[in-house]
């Protein structure tokens, strides 16, 4: 099977190849700028030192600062990291934002730290890069397994190395630390504005069902908001995971009740497994946890009419071409996911300006950058007749390979 890195190569290459960009311009778009290796030493509780691997990798700054988010993960690894960090550089593109792309992850299982050595471990990424860090350099947030109290660490630390507060260093902050009110439900938001747009331009679906039912792998932050948004707006959501198993019923779940006792630590009764979650008879599937978990193997059975792709990279390219050739729509990642680097994006304005908004005001302004995106994709769709994937592609790749003209 290729990696994860390689797919989304593959993905650059057939959509260059449409738009008539080769050569050493692709080479540019294919390799990032820099890979920064580095181990962080925190003392764990029992007095041994342990060192954990992290990397960042800035892949594009054409179009502005770096842009992405850290993962803490102890399946983590380079090429991972280096995937992560293209699709950010597509997705800021996309979204119509001035930033690049970059990605950092630690390969670390941070359920097996406690909070002390949590702090520790955040404190240290930032110590052993901070010189290639900054407000108009490079600008991370969280992403699987980092939260806003990380966040707010990373920006502490950082703001001591430079001797000045620096908030627009990091995004995804808490609201007292200098966060954006919407910020935490951006991803969501802006993956429920898609849909709510695409849904808009294929009526029949809405006709054959007049109640969409959905399954969502994920209960983090992403997949969380997404589902409270979708049931709470006409959708019937009869399936939800987490990495332990799926909660599923088909005449539609509590939602706000499972987020409820999940959040409490209380028992879930899961009835199936995430692979079986995704194979379930609905109108739409939201992979919401990690990447590669559609492939070939597992694509013949999905039976979902639509795919939006709120991980990162869940679909691989093999899958991707089985689904596409029977008929089912997928949104991919670079496009419906984007309300999350938005999010930052207008918490970094704020944080610059030291002004902050309402959540009103704040999801606005997301929706209208969703709306703006979803429909330029819509048209390079249609001048191309391609998948929503390429057009996407070709629409990202075009406007970075111009700034690097
Ligand atoms: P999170 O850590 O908040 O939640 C991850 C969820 O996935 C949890 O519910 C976890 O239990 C579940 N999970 C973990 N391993 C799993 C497995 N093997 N099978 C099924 N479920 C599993 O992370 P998140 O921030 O919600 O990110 C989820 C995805 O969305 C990632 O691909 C991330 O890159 C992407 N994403 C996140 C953001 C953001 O703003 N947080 C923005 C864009 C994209």
């Amino acid at each position: 099977m290729s990696t994860f890195f390689e797919n989304t190569q593959q993905f650059i290459n057939e959509a260059a190849k449409m738009a008539h960009i080769s050569g050493d311009l692709l080479t540019r778009l294919q390799k990032p700028n820099k890979i920064l290796e580095f181990q962080i030493p925190v003392a764990r509780d029992n007095g041994v030192v342990e060192h954990f691997q992290g990397w960042r990798v800035q892949h594009n700054n054409a179009l502005g600062p770096y842009k992405g988010g850290i993962r803490f993960h102890p399946d983590s690894n380079l090429d991972e990291v280096k995937a992560l960090a293209s699709l950010m550089t597509w997705k800021t593109s996309l979204m119509g934002i001035p930033y690049g792309g970059a990605k950092g992850a630690v390969k670390v299982d941070p359920k097996k730290l406690n909070a002390l050595e949590l702090e520790e471990l955040s404190r240290g990424f930032v110590r052993a890069i901070w010189r290639d860090l900054g407000p108009q350099k490079d600008v991370p947030a969280p992403d699987v397994n980092t939260t806003s109290q990380i966040m707010d660490w990373m920006t502490d630390e950082y703001s001591k190395l430079v001797g000045e507060w620096s908030p627009a260093t990091f995004t995804g902050k808490s609201i007292e630390k200098g966060g954006s009110r919407g910020r935490d439900v951006a991803t969501g938001f802006g993956g429920f504005v898609v849909l709510r747009e695409f849904l808009k331009t294929n009526s029949q679906l809405s006709v054959i069902n007049n109640q969409l039912t959905v399954a969502i792998q994920g209960m983090g932050n992403v997949g969380a908001h997404i589902a409270e948004l979708l049931s709470k707006n006409g959708f019937l959501v009869v399936a939800i995971s987490d990495s332990k198993g799926a909660i599923y019923d088909p005449n539609g779940i509590d939602v706000k009740k499972i987020l409820e006792i999940k959040e409490s630590g209380g028992v879930l009764d899961r009835k199936l497994t995430n692979k079986e979650l995704l194979e379930l008879p609905v109108d739409i599937l939201i992979p919401a946890a990690l990447e590669n978990v559609i492939t070939k193997n597992n694509a013949p059975r999905i039976k979902a009419r639509v795919i939006l792709e709120m991980a990162n990279g869940p679909i691989t390219p093999e899958a991707e071409h089985e689904l596409t050739t029977r008929g089912v729509e997928i949104i991919p990642d670079i496009l419906a996911n984007g309300g999350g680097v938005v999010g930052s994006y207008f918490e970094w304005v704020q944080s610059l300006e030291q002004k902050y908004w309402s959540e009103k005001e704040a999801l606005d302004r997301i929706d209208e950058k969703m709306v703006a995106a979803f429909r330029a994709v819509a048209d390079v769709k249609k001048e191309h007749r391609t998948t929503w994937r390429l057009a996407s592609y070709i629409r990202a790749i075009t406007r970075v390979a111009e700034a690097l003209k």
